[in-house]
């Protein structure tokens, strides 16, 4: 019998079972999917290699960035995203690169930027709210509040504000005015520095923590019975444990429990996320891809995101080629859009843009995730709270990104399973 148990093969998973070993205690870990790595995994078509969404790591931590790196080294990458709005290309972040862009259009934004509302940022309570006292009317209206709309899935309204931290720029007008007659060189991003494995994807990370753990693919859970301490999988089989810990989504794990108090499932009821397509593409040239990613404001294109998995490492193309991959996010509750549609949409919106031509384009594929963000409405701190709580008194241990319910980098659902 497997003593400790966790559940779920991604890096906070398998953090939990690398940290366990390094103390001499034994894991058995349960994955669903018929390879390990979660949201840190790839897939290929042919020699074209696609991380399941972009990812970079972020880590500062020394140990865990040898670690990573141990494997296949790191290339490190100076982030420089652009930003594609109404057929201009703008460095990022926009409001600080407006150069290219019709002179009415940033009258419009720098005038609305000086008499931009003032109020105490720490008063504020909406994003919505947040974006114009930080940009300005226009620019709030004409760049994040679409954007948001496209990648949390709601609209800044609806959204609260203490998950922004360092990931939103403030700019100050001297920067502004100066961005606005010649784009500028300085990189104004959150991180100076991403690091990317030099071969195998981004998932090359994990290599050596996952070295001689015990991982049992293809074993989806479908039933726990907390009080006897038993799991029972999808392909019937079952096991005890003595200790849980879980990576699952909170709505997923809550499903497989017995007699959930009306209070918890109510909670479960008030969570809100993104669900996601990828649409890859890989190019028979080498110089499609232009940027390592970039974002796009405009509406009738479906995708929020887009970047360059033979950017991030030349190990994803075979020689002589290039790729993209898209990301479409929506609200999980809402009617889920259709594949085929996100495809197209995406292939010719990108060729309308001038990205390809389609006679470039060597492979296409889309694939869907159910869960992609978090998406932080006001209510979130409170319905998690009770659900993580009531997985605490059944004895299971909640850990990373869906575990915990946050909007967690790589290195933080590692740390989660350091600290469990
Ligand atoms: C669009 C996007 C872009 C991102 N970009 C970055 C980035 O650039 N840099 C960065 O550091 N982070 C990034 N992240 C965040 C990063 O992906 C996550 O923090 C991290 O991968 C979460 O790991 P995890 O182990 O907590 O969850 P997961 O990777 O989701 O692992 C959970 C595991 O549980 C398994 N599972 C689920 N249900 C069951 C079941 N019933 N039975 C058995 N197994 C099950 C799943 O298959 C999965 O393998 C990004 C995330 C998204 C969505």
């Amino acid at each position: 019998m497997p003593n400790n148990v966790i559940l779920g093969a991604g890096i906070a998973g398998i953090s939990a079972g690398y940290h366990l070993k390094q103390k001499g205690i034994d894991s058995v870990i349960y994955e669903k999917d018929n390879d390990w790595g979660g949201l840190c995994g790839n897939f290929t078509i042919g020699d074209f290699r696609f991380d399941r969404f972009v990812h970079f790591s972020f880590a500062t931590d020394e140990n865990d960035k040898s670690l990573f790196s141990a494997s296949t080294g790191m290339i490190e990458h100076i982030p420089f995203p652009s930003n594609y709005y109404k057929g201009f290309w703008l460095r990022h972040p926009a409001q600080n690169n407006l150069a290219p862009l019709p002179i009415q259009e940033k009258v419009d934004i720098i005038t609305d930027f000086v008499n931009r509302p003032q109020k105490d940022i720490s008063n504020i309570v909406t994003y919505d709210e947040w974006l114009r006292v930080q940009y300005g009317n226009y620019f709030a209206e004409h760049f994040p509040f679409v954007y948001t709309k496209k990648y949390w899935g709601v609209s800044a309204d609806k959204l609260e504000t203490k998950w922004v931290g360092i990931r939103m720029y403030t700019p100050d007008l001297r920067q502004v005015l100066q961005g606005s007659y010649s784009t500028q060189d300085e990189c104004f991003y959150f991180a100076k520095k991403m690091l990317y494995p030099k071969k195998g994807g981004f998932k090359s990370i994990l290599n050596k923590c996952r070295e001689g753990l015990d991982i049992k693919l293809n074993h989806k859970v479908i039933g726990i019975n907390a009080q006897d301490k038993i799991i029972t999988f999808a392909n019937g089989n079952s096991i005890t444990y003595e200790r849980l810990i879980s990576t699952l989504p909170l709505p997923e794990i809550i499903n497989m429990l017995p007699d959930v108090p009306q209070e918890v499932k109510h909670a479960v009821d008030g969570l809100h996320w993104t669900c996601g397509y990828q649409v890859s593409l890989g190019f028979n040239r080498p110089d499609v891809a232009k940027y390592l990613w970039f974002y796009i404001y405009d509406q009738d294109i479906l995708s929020a995101r887009v970047y360059s998995p033979s950017l991030k490492s030349s190990d994803n193309v075979p020689e002589g080629c290039s790729s993209l991959q898209a990301e479409i996010f929506f609200d999980c509750k809402a009617k889920i859009l259709d594949k085929k549609e996100v495809l197209e949409n995406t292939i010719s919106k990108f060729i309308e843009m001038g990205l390809f031509k389609k006679e470039d384009l060597i492979v296409q594929d889309i694939r869907f995730e159910p869960y992609a963000n978090i998406t932080f409405v006001p209510s979130i701190y409170k319905h998690r709270q009770i659900i993580i709580d009531y997985l605490k008194t059944l004895g299971i241990e909640s850990i990373g990104r869906f575990g915990k319910w946050d909007y967690k980098w790589t290195h933080q659902a590692f740390a989660d399973g350091k600290e469990v």
